[in-house]
């Protein structure tokens, strides 16, 4: 029974084809397991038991036909900013705490669609804040490879889920890194897809122009998988890209001959992990070993990426949460005379601290006067980032660089310093600026056996040359065979 705990998925799909388990089995095993290792890590805030035997029983109807996808009958967890029809959507806040979405999300009718089981919902940093999940209303996630440590964040539950085998993948969503930073630190592979390449419809908005969707897996192939599932045009969201889903999966190939890959001096910065350091620099020497071309490149506008960042997605995230105000949805204040007091005390104790210290920062960077000094400024020197990186495209196929400047820190030890806290997303803040998809993948452990995560960088759409190379530098390595000691 515990080989299923260290499956793939693609290594369950071929069990399912054998007829060698069921979804029933696999489903009750995993349910058993997270009865045993959750409560120690906190990466569910809720299962999703009601519900998963209608879809278990679907499940195997479908298998047996042929079409069946691979991802029939095998357990998801999702990040609970995803709308699931009938099910809590809490964002882990407690405005949200007992809101029930009437609709799924697009990519969640798409995985039912394809026959994956919602198992549940995984905790995240409040409304997506943060790089830790540590400002979750039901209290902190943990990190399997060392529970006094956090799994990263915003989308921790679902990386210490998949880390922890509780989950076989999981969804998350990445703003400026929650779904790269989390996945580097508990040893996992994270793709955050091309802006505009999976559907937003469900998905509750923090900073509309950098919110995006993705996979958290154990390897490459079940990254593949899944972007193939959710991924394509939809008609809800409008800022969905009208661009054919290659099939991913299909086209991951070994070896790196003919590939080209930038390595940026701004992303090896002083301050950085000596561990962590390492294990990039050695990635890089397999990346040659494997056939690539490795070329220097520069990207100057780096420096300003985390400043540019919070101004920007603080100011969106100010008009965003603006719906939240007790008389729509969620939670409302009981203890008011009049609609303006009801409004206060519902966001006053509604929203946590991080929370409110973004939809200040937001509001008073849009404030007349200062719009265009902090604003304004920041969109042209967004265009400049992402400048740099076409720049750097025309010298190189894909770009390569760690992850998070550190791994796992310990819980508690940023959450009172926002600034360094911020800082934990220097590396992955820039993609989302200009749009681009990155994937984390694990390339190695510290001294203290932590996990260690680079990063590959592709043009905007072209997830299949950062899902090839990422494929291939896990064949290579096999540092997913590796497992933290948790029972
Ligand atoms: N850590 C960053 C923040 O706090 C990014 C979060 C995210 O990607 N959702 O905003």
């Amino acid at each position: 029974m515990m080989k299923l705990f260290g499956s793939s998925i693609k290594d369950i799909a071929e069990l399912y084809r054998k007829g060698e388990t069921t979804p029933r089995q696999v489903v009750d095993e995993l349910l058993q397991r997270i009865e045993h290792v959750n409560p120690a890590l906190n990466a569910f805030i809720r299962l999703d038991k009601e519900h998963i035997d209608e879809q278990v029983s679907n499940a195997e109807k479908m298998l047996g036909s042929k079409q069946s996808s691979q991802l029939c009958g095998i357990p998801i967890a999702v990040k609970d900013i995803f709308t699931t029809k009938g099910i809590n959507t809490t964002c882990a806040s407690k405005i949200l705490e007992n809101f029930i979405p009437p609709y799924d999300a697009t990519v969640i009718a798409k995985l039912k669609a394809a026959g994956a089981i919602i198992i549940g919902k995984t905790n995240m940093d409040e409304f997506a804040m943060g790089s830790s999940t540590e400002t979750s209303y039901f209290g902190p996630t943990r990190n399997p490879w060392a529970p006094d440590t956090v799994p990263g964040g915003s989308s921790g539950g679902s990386a210490s889920a998949v880390a922890a085998d509780m989950a076989f993948g999981a969804l998350g969503t990445d703003t400026g890194g929650s779904i790269r930073q989390p996945a580097a630190l508990c040893g996992i592979v994270g793709l955050k897809p091309t802006y505009g390449r999976v559907s937003r419809y469900g998905m509750i908005a923090f900073a509309s122009s950098l919110d995006q969707g993705g996979t958290m897996t154990k390897t490459v192939y079940d990254s593949a998988l899944l972007l193939e599932a959710i991924a394509g045009f939809d008609p809800k969201d409008s800022t969905s890209a009208d661009r054919p889903v290659e099939p991913f999966t299909t086209l991951l190939s070994p070896g790196l001959k003919n590939s080209t890959i930038g390595v940026p001096a701004e992303y090896f910065i002083e301050g950085m992990d000596r561990d962590v350091q390492k294990a990039v620099n050695s990635a890089i020497e397999t990346m040659k070993r494997l056939g690539a071309k490795i070329v220097d490149i520069s990207l100057p506008y780096t420096k300003y990426a985390v400043a540019v960042y919070y101004i920007l997605a603080s100011s969106e995230a100010s008009s965003n949460l603006a719906r939240y105000d007790g008389v729509r949805y969620g939670y409302r204040s009981g203890q008011s005379a009049n609609l303006m007091e009801m409004y206060k005390h519902t966001r006053a104790q509604g929203f946590g601290r991080e929370v409110k210290r973004r939809i200040m920062l937001g509001t008073f960077a849009l404030s007349a006067g200062y719009y265009s000094a902090f604003y304004g400024k920041a969109q042209k020197a967004r265009r400049l980032i992402a400048d740099d990186f076409a720049g750097a495209f025309k010298k190189c196929d894909l770009i390569l660089a760690p992850t998070s400047p550190t791994p796992a820190f310990k819980l508690g030890s940023k959450l009172d310093d926002p600034l360094k806290m911020y800082l934990s997303d220097i590396f992955t803040i820039p993609l989302n600026l200009a749009g681009l998809p990155g994937i984390s993948i694990p390339c190695g452990f510290t001294d203290n056996n932590l996990p260690v995560g680079m990063q590959l960088i592709g043009k905007q759409f072209d997830e299949k040359t950062i899902l090839n190379a990422a494929h291939a530098y896990e064949q290579e390595t096999q540092w997913y065979k590796k497992k933290p000691d948790i029972h």
